[in-house]
């Protein structure tokens, strides 16, 4: 590529709404282009590096046996009614009509999609394992589209799909993307960690999210100081302890006048209690269902958790009105004696230890006090419901505490077993002549953010530092004096070389100062420069500058081409 004639624009301004470094540095390096909100064009520069993730991505699935389709990114409604995921996927999902008056989206993710079109091929379990994946834009309307690529509304995403015959040979494919996923981020230059994570919306009970650690990450993920244990904070277990309550201290339940004090502070400021002496009793939906869900007043109720408790596709807070119904109270004074409609209590395991606890009385502006479950009342699901948090002990191990980190989700992957086989009739024939579902996976992989995580996680105050895998270009010849006819055929010599030699090499031509190309380079952060100037090339030297280290060496023109092919051989390694 030579430079004089790019479609780039490198600025030194950033605009107000980019927060993140990646977004920073992608949109001064003239990568992206801001076409409306989480919406972006991608240009050149940005298109090569995600290009390479995407090829590292094909190789390394191939590899696992996987092979490439492309589904259509418009999906007709009658798809996602069958999953029944029209009712509940929430305001993500675009809807609208064509002139006919049908209904269709833009695909947020293909499971119906991929379903229906296997369903038409599969006959019999002789035909499977089938492991079947794209690389395309997805839609999502995101609320708070930001950070870029990072979270965009339309966004490029590898997503797979695995259909199997049984549970065993499903879980064996889960590994083996799982190791697939593993290759790629290494091989893009990434520190990452593979935790375990709640399933949502997707559905299914097997999950890891591969998580890019750095400060700006929008996940929070707990992982053991002694054991190999990490998980998302959604799914972090809380450590299993058994409650021993000694009933010689419980005192006997009264009703207090709480006038007007609902919240945790309110009610343990005027009672003079603390926040731990008090159970939170919250009325959600789940699904259709209204669930009164206790947690000791220090936590928070962990919605993932009761999402998965449940097997439910929506979990979200009652309304007052719904509140009023099953309480006979105002919201803010709930709780689980005396509900005016019996619902189902769901306490997290946690409540178990509390004795004289307070809680709300089902009656506006009343609370109870000394209130001791098994006494009092009786919870009809008892779970883990919280939010663990840095600090606690390792679920997992004896010696472990749980600490915390930052990250970037990048990929995850899905057992989901029979959820979409078996609303969608996705059967074959068995070993024994049955007819049953198919099992299957899913498995996803932003390109997009994981291109913005890698400049999160190799970047200085100059710029971006390309991992050598996903540079958009590997190596920038620099002549600085175009007006010199041996720094001119040098480097055009060099660049021809190194294009030659498998080298993905620019030159920056164009007419302007040293200072200006140096400053772009850095920026850009091509891993290799190479500088060369009258004075150097006069005694047949070229000065090598290495992007990460910012070490210089002069070299003779030469020995340049052999350098550098075995810096790039290396690097990859
Ligand atoms: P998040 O929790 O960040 O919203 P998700 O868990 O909903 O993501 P998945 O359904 O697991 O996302 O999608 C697979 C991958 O697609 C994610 O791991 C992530 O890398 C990428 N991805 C998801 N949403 C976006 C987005 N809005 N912009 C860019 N990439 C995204
Ligand atoms: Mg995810």
């Amino acid at each position: 590529m030579r430079l004089s004639s790019a479609f780039l624009k490198t600025m030194k301004e950033v605009p107000k709404e980019a927060q993140v470094v990646s977004h920073q540095l992608m949109f001064r390096a003239g990568m992206i282009q801001k076409l409306a909100s989480g919406i972006y064009n991608y240009l050149p520069m940005a298109l090569r590096s995600l290009r390479k993730i995407e090829a590292i991505i094909r190789e390394e699935l191939e590899k696992k046996g996987c092979q490439e389709v492309l589904m259509p990114i418009v999906q007709p409604a009658e798809l996602w009614k069958e999953s029944g995921r029209w009712e509940y996927y929430g305001a993500e999902l675009l809807r609208f009509k064509d002139r006919k008056d049908s209904d269709f989206c833009l695909g947020p993710t293909h499971e119906e999609v991929i379903t229906d079109m296997v369903r038409k091929n599969l006959k019999s379990y002789k035909q499977l394992p089938w492991n079947l994946y794209q690389i395309q834009s997805k839609f999502r309307d995101e609320i708070r589209p930001r950070f870029g690529l990072m979270r965009g509304r339309e966004f490029i995403m590898k997503d797979a799909y695995s259909f199997d015959e049984s549970v065993e040979k499903s879980l064996e494919n889960y590994q083996l993307m799982y190791d697939a996923y593993t290759a790629i981020f290494n091989r893009c230059g990434l520190i990452f960690k593979a935790v375990d994570a709640a399933t949502g919306a997707i559905g299914g009970d097997r999950s890891h999210e591969f998580q890019v650690l750095a400060e700006s990450g929008e996940d929070g993920i707990l992982s053991c100081s002694h054991c190999g244990y990490a998980a998302n904070e959604e799914k972090a277990a809380i450590k299993e302890k058994s409650y021993k309550l000694d009933n010689s201290t419980f005192i006997s339940l009264e009703e207090v006048h709480t006038p007007n004090q609902k919240s945790i502070e309110e009610v343990t400021e005027f009672l003079g209690k603390k926040p731990e002496e008090l159970i939170k009793s919250m009325v959600y939906m789940v699904d259709e269902e209204a669930v009164l869900v206790l947690v000791q007043g220090n936590k928070e109720v962990n919605e993932a958790k009761i999402q998965a408790y449940f097997n439910a596709n929506i979990v979200h807070l009652a309304d007052d009105k719904t509140v009023e119904e099953i309480t006979g109270a105002a919201t803010g004074f709930a709780g689980p004696i005396g509900l005016n409609k019996q619902i189902k209590i769901a306490a997290d395991n946690g409540v178990q230890g509390i004795i004289n606890m307070v809680c709300g009385a089902n009656k506006t502006d009343y609370h109870l006090t000394d209130v001791n479950i098994e006494r009092d009342f009786k919870a009809d699901v008892l779970g883990d419901f919280i939010h663990a948090a840095a600090g606690e002990p390792c679920p997992v191990c004896e010696e472990g505490i749980l600490e915390e980190h930052r990250g970037i989700e990048v990929g995850q992957v899905f057992y989901l077993g029979t959820k979409y086989s078996k609303s969608m009739s996705c059967n074959f024939l068995d070993r024994n002549g049955k007819e049953v579902p198919a099992e299957m996976g899913c498995y996803g992989i932003g390109v997009g953010r994981t291109l913005a995580a890698a400049i999160e996680q190799n970047h200085d105050d100059n710029g971006i530092i390309w991992p050598m895998a996903i540079a958009p270009y590997e190596v920038l010849i620099m002549p600085l004096q175009l007006k010199d006819e041996d720094v001119v055929n040098v480097s055009n010599t060099l660049y021809k070389s190194f294009l030659e030699a498998g080298i993905d090499a620019a030159i920056d031509d164009r007419n302007e100062r040293a200072g200006f190309k140096f400053n772009d380079a850095d920026l850009i952060g091509y891993p290799v420069q190479i500088i060369i100037g009258s004075k150097t090339i006069a005694e047949g030297m070229v000065e090598v500058k290495v992007r990460a280290t910012g070490e210089k060496q002069n070299m003779k023109v030469a020995e340049v081409k052999d350098w550098m092919i075995n810096f790039k051989s290396e690097a990859l390694k």
